[in-house]
């Protein structure tokens, strides 16, 4: 299995033993900085940490970590050229998977400009892209999101994350992929389930999101395990369980 959206700087030596256990062969895991930004340079820090130390500590435990990283929308406090010219190295350098997780929170000025540059440079350079939604004004940011993408990048590049039944048919015939977040407080399974049921398999990744907030590492197991209870189709199965994640991200 693929948890395709995870913050591995957020969790513990114990966890990634249990996902690996659970099934999860590999891991995606995001940029987000959730103290007090200083500068710019506390955030190249936290990017090199996920890069160079999560990726080893899960591996002692079975885990791979992939790696996206990239500007969060809440990170947007900084000066941001330093970051960029880091993001294009580590994309030279195959050192990242995607840019991620970025997009918009609170939609002000800071936000979309730097959103805005890191499509360009993901849409340069043919890189996949996360891109997070808000828990707040959900729809709202999601349209302004659409028109932004459709400005700047080619949509096939991207996924829109956190999808639920409130934005669902904003997003569904667009040529993004799709991440479900089954998360405690944000999505149960059955909601996802849900989701897959009425939309079907092909445009979705599943993840946990597992941060410093309340979080389940178990989340996508759970998740493919009451899909093979519920009898499933495992072709249908197979796709949400890592094989739409492999081949969008082409791992
Ligand atoms: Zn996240």
């Amino acid at each position: 299995m693929i948890d395709t959206h995870m913050h591995g700087d957020a969790r513990s030596s114990e966890d990634f033993q249990k996902m690996y256990l659970a099934g999860i062969d590999t891991a995606i895991t995001c940029a987000f900085y959730p103290y007090t930004l200083f500068n710019e340079h506390v955030l190249l820090n936290h990017l090199n940490r996920i890069l160079e130390y999560d990726t080893k500590r899960a591996k002692e435990y079975g885990l791979e970590l992939k790696v996206a990283l990239g500007i969060h929308p809440a990170n947007s406090y900084i000066k941001p050229d330093l970051i960029y010219e880091n993001i294009n190295k580590w994309i030279e350098e195959e050192k990242i998977i995607a840019i991620g997780e970025i997009g918009l929170e609170d939609c002000n000025k800071e936000e979309i400009d730097i959103f805005k540059e890191q499509l360009k440079i993901a849409d340069s350079s043919k890189t996949k892209i996360i891109i997070h939604t808000p828990r707040e004004n959900k729809k709202e940011t999601v349209l302004r999101i659409k028109e932004i993408v459709s400005e700047n990048i080619n949509p096939k590049l991207v996924v829109i994350d956190h999808v639920n039944l409130n934005i669902i048919d904003e997003v569904i015939d667009e040529d993004y992929t799709l991440g479900l977040t089954v998360q405690p407080q944000k999505m149960e399974v059955k909601e996802a389930i849900e989701i897959l049921d009425n939309y079907g398999f092909d445009k979705f990744l599943l993840n946990s999101d597992i941060s410093n907030k309340p979080s389940d590492p178990l989340s996508v197991p759970k998740t493919v395990r009451e899909l093979t209870k519920l009898n499933y189709n495992k072709k249908k199965i197979e796709k949400v369980a890592f094989k739409n994640a492999k081949k969008f991200f082409n791992i």
